[in-house]
């Protein structure tokens, strides 16, 4: 609960008043079918194009950015690390940012930490200088969205797919939940006549990235959200693909939504990019002018996209997934408007 309420503290705006804006816009999107953001790996049909979005300006004078921007969105995995390693000249640029009055925020969607675990993380990278009210994971997305819709009042539990991100994260503002790490190798035996109960007092199902996802986890899901009258479907994110190692890409939290999506027919709410949910949080808690933030990613089917849908600048760097190739080719219609080698450029 703390971390929540710290977060809060002194600003007079709850996760609630925030949340509140982005559920209407969720409601609100072209892309139909009640609540739902659509997958990740499709770019909606009102995408920014080239000739309309940004300039695709490869960064060669720093100040041409920096002038512009007040607030920094950074995207961590393939932007800040890769794997468990920092990528080079980060510290600096961070450090160089904050002493010239910017404001930085890390955003990522990959749920297998609490906020209080990625703090950690930094500090064992050396970004000593990273504080919690500065990180927004999806695990963290989730659990404020929980708060916006007022779920603990419902007295009703979570059940839980995905890590100790989770976990946490919902420790903090109060909420039940089962599931998660504790159903890890749990196998089903099938024989006659067998059915597996299932906690009819399960009112929300967040699906996040499991390493330990197995058939029972699958079928438990599958139980709330078609048995349990009103049982909410919320998926961290739908990233296709992940970087566990620098060595490959391994499957995403796509992999296990998708799971649930199909034996269930239903699409989740998405509280993770490319959703509005986190950006309208900072932009409502900060008072920040969109048109002088900059969101900064590897991925253009997220981090771009995200920044674009939201009237961001965005800038890509090409350390982590995209190469320059795939972003100058004619078949990529998500132009950020300046690209860099890697953040190092922004000095
Ligand atoms: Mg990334």
């Amino acid at each position: 609960m703390q971390t929540a309420l710290l977060l809060l503290a002194g600003t007079g705006i709850t996760i609630a008043s925030a949340y509140q804006l982005s559920a209407a816009r969720l409601r609100a999107t072209p892309l139909g079918r009640s609540h739902v953001i659509s997958s990740a790996s499709a770019a909606p049909a009102d995408a920014v194009s080239f000739k309309s979005a940004g300039l695709c300006k490869k960064l060669t004078v720093p100040s041409e950015l920096l002038d512009k921007t007040d607030v920094f969105i950074f995207d961590c995995d393939g932007v800040i690390w890769k794997g468990d390693s920092l990528i080079d000249g980060v510290p600096k640029v961070l450090a160089e940012l904050r002493k010239l009055g910017k404001t930085v925020f890390f955003v990522t969607n990959n749920s297998t930490k609490s906020r209080k675990g990625y703090l950690g993380k930094f500090k064992s990278l050396g970004l000593e200088d990273t504080k919690a009210e500065e990180i927004f994971s999806s695990s963290f997305a989730a659990a404020a969205y929980l708060e916006q819709t007022k779920f603990k009042e419902t007295g009703k539990k979570v059940y839980i797919i995905g890590e100790v991100g989770i976990e946490e994260e919902l420790d903090l503002i109060g909420v039940p939940w089962i599931g998660g790490g504790a159903d890890a190798g749990k196998k089903i035996e099938l024989k006659s006549g067998y059915a597996l109960p299932h906690d009819k007092d399960v009112g929300a199902v967040i699906v996040g990235f499991d390493r330990e996802i197995n058939y029972h986890k699958i079928q438990y899901a599958q139980l709330c959200i078609n048995e349990n009258p009103g049982c909410e479907f919320i998926a961290t994110n739908l990233d296709a693909v992940t970087h566990l190692t620098d060595a490959q890409e391994w499957a995403g939290n796509g992999a296990m939504a998708g799971a649930i999506k199909g034996c269930t027919g239903r699409e989740p709410t998405l509280v993770g990019k490319p959703s509005p949910l986190m950006i309208d949080y900072i932009v409502s808690k900060y008072g920040c002018q969109r048109d002088r933030i900059c969101m900064v990613g590897d991925r253009l089917d997220t981090d771009i996209l995200f920044g674009q849908n939201n009237g961001l600048l965005s800038c890509l760097t090409l350390s982590g997934v995209t190469t320059e190739s795939k972003l100058l080719s004619p078949e990529n219609e998500i132009k950020p408007d300046y690209y860099v080698d890697s953040i190092a450029q922004f000095l």
